[in-house]
């Protein structure tokens, strides 16, 4: 379809967006805000549809360092993605895919392939009008194929990098071609508290709606960020110098849990506001109710619960956000606050297994035990020494993707008695690789998204703590590896008291495993964290949780 007729459908459809970008600086809250105005629409009764773009040159975030780039949220459809759509998936409540992710570097690999193809018959390829309109392509037709009342549009990177520009001047375009009650842009921004004046200063806002001005763009409505209560007059001094109406001007505060915002924006009136702009008459209201009832649940969950996240990036959280929500959401629904003691995996391996470490200290502590996923064999020894711990001292343990590796190495070398057995990640030369590539895997050579990636169904098998958990005999679970069980071992696991409780029969992988004689020592070759979200928390999750409360005693091993 013609962009134009693709303009005319969208209009006819009534189709609205909702474009967000950020000012001042990154890590204010973007992805999240652009959640909550989802969740406040979706819990009105519309449908909503979410894409965020991304200004880096990378394709996707799937070979990026998770300290750089944060968490890889994998969408059900295979694609590698930026953790704010783990956002959108788990407070929407909506399934997001691969065309919700889009990268400078996807629009500018497909303008130079056209160009290759001779696409352009001669002409000089340029940002304007070429990338511009490669990026408005990719919007429309997001939205005609998603169908939703409302496509809300994340901007990553804040307003006046370089690498941002060509999204601003695509979006400024499309207000035009769409026309003004058709595309709404919000735009958040930091309003710093000095601490020596104890002063909040607007000129940063102020600095980057000017920026957007520069770009063509003055926002419809701006979001505070701040970490204090802003009054009027604050309000007031933006509304004037910015030129937004005061009834546009909404506050966002930092919120323990982040839950609260939902509720604060209804009733700043977010929802009315946007449904006001849009010009539509029969006002809607959102029904906050579960959400309200889970921000009551956390209220109430005070009993305390130590869970370790056995981790090899250290430093901030992001890298490994979904898991720790999911842990943390698994304890409120059972009523007990999880604290999630980070733990590096390296520091265990300093004075060998048991040792008389602060981080063995850490480690016997815990009423359980996460082994998330990851790559490299960095920390891989002491991720395998918390597996021996956990095994030895009946410690719930849950293994995600590596953590099922991790669980299978150790047991083979200790309870196999196969002397270093290890994965062929890790060392491609040893005598036992419990865990190998499959042959379809030895012949990829490119590092990016080649790997085992998206939704694959899982057989469950009855009798077993996963079908307990689950209470279905076939699942789907969301995948992000290269490595897999090596199926020479699987008889001598079974023998020597593993339960292979889930399997993708297709091709004959394991994907799940526990262990016959423990209270819970389970692992997945998935990432189920993916599928977790506070209003439905994951089976396993939850039932991991439910084994740590069992055995939270204070015990003489575990050391007080
Ligand atoms: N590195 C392992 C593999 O590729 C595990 C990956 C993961 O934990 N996501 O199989």
């Amino acid at each position: 379809m013609e962009p134009a007729s693709m303009i005319d459908t969208i209009r006819k459809k009534h189709i609205k967006f909702i474009v967000v970008t950020g000012g001042v600086c990154s890590s204010i809250g973007k992805g999240v805000l652009v959640a909550s105005i989802g969740v406040l629409l979706k819990k009105a009764g519309y449908s909503v549809a979410v894409v965020k773009w991304d200004p880096y040159l990378n394709v996707d975030p799937g070979t990026m360092s998770p300290l750089v780039h944060g968490e890889v949220f994998v969408t059900q459809d295979g694609a590698e993605t930026d953790l704010d759509l783990g956002h959108y998936e788990r407070l929407i409540g909506i399934n997001v895919g691969r065309n919700s992710s889009v990268s400078s570097g996807q629009i500018y690999q497909e303008v130079l392939t056209a160009e290759r193809e001779g696409k352009f018959l001669g002409k000089c390829i340029q940002l304007v009008p070429h990338v511009v309109n490669a990026t408005k392509q990719r919007l429309l037709n997001f939205a005609l194929d998603q169908e939703a009342d409302f496509v809300l549009l994340e901007i990553g990177g804040t307003v006046g990098d370089i690498e941002g520009e060509v999204f601003l001047e695509a979006v400024r375009q499309l207000r035009i071609e769409l026309g003004k009650p058709h595309l709404m842009h919000c735009h958040l921004s930091y309003v710093p508290l000095l601490s020596w004046t104890g002063e909040v200063k607007t000129k940063p806002t102020q600095h980057s709606v000017s920026e957007l001005k520069k770009a063509g763009l003055v926002p419809d409505a701006l979001f505070l960020r701040a970490d204090c209560d802003l009054d009027g007059h604050v309000v007031d001094k933006v509304s004037m110098m910015c030129g937004i109406d005061k009834n546009f001007i909404f506050r966002v505060l930092t919120y323990d849990p982040l839950y609260r915002l939902f509720i604060e924006l209804d009733q700043q009136q977010v929802c009315k506001r946007i449904q006001e702009y849009f010009g539509y008459t029969l006002q809607r209201t959102a029904d906050l109710s579960d959400w309200k009832a889970f921000i009551a649940a956390i209220d109430k969950s005070t009993a305390p619960l130590r869970i370790g996240l056995i981790a090899k990036y250290v430093g901030s959280n992001d890298p490994y956000i979904s898991v720790i929500d999911a842990i943390r959401s698994a304890g409120y629904a059972v009523g007990y606050k999880a604290t999630v003691v980070v733990i590096e995996a390296e520091k265990l391996e300093q004075g060998g297994y048991d040792a008389d470490t602060p981080t063995w200290k850490e480690l016997k502590r815990l009423d359980g035990i996460v082994m998330p996923g990851g790559f490299d064999n960095r920390g891989i020894e002491g991720k395998i020494f918390a597996a021996r711990w956990a095994r030895e001292h009946n410690i719930p343990y849950f293994g995600l993707c590596l953590g099922l590796q991790v669980m299978l190495i150790e047991y083979a070398r200790s309870v196999l008695q196969l002397k270093d057995a290890n994965s062929t990640e890790f060392d491609d030369s040893i005598k036992y690789p419990v865990v190998n590539l499959t042959s379809q895997q030895q012949r990829v050579t490119h590092k990016g998204g080649t790997m085992r990636l998206g939704s694959f169904p899982c057989v469950i098998q009855k009798d077993t703590k996963a079908y307990q958990a689950y209470k279905q005999e076939m699942v789907w679970e969301r995948h992000r590896h290269r490595y897999e069980l090596n199926n020479d071992y699987r008889q001598a696991f079974e023998q020597a008291g593993v339960c292979f409780s889930g399997v993708y029969k297709d091709r004959d992988l394991i994907e799940i495993a526990e262990l016959n004689d423990h209270t819970f020592m389970l692992g997945v070759q998935f990432h189920p964290e993916f599928q977790s979200s506070p209003l439905q928390i994951h089976p396993l999750f939850k039932a991991f949780m439910k084994a740590a409360i069992a055995g939270n005693r204070p015990s003489p091993i575990r050391g007080g």
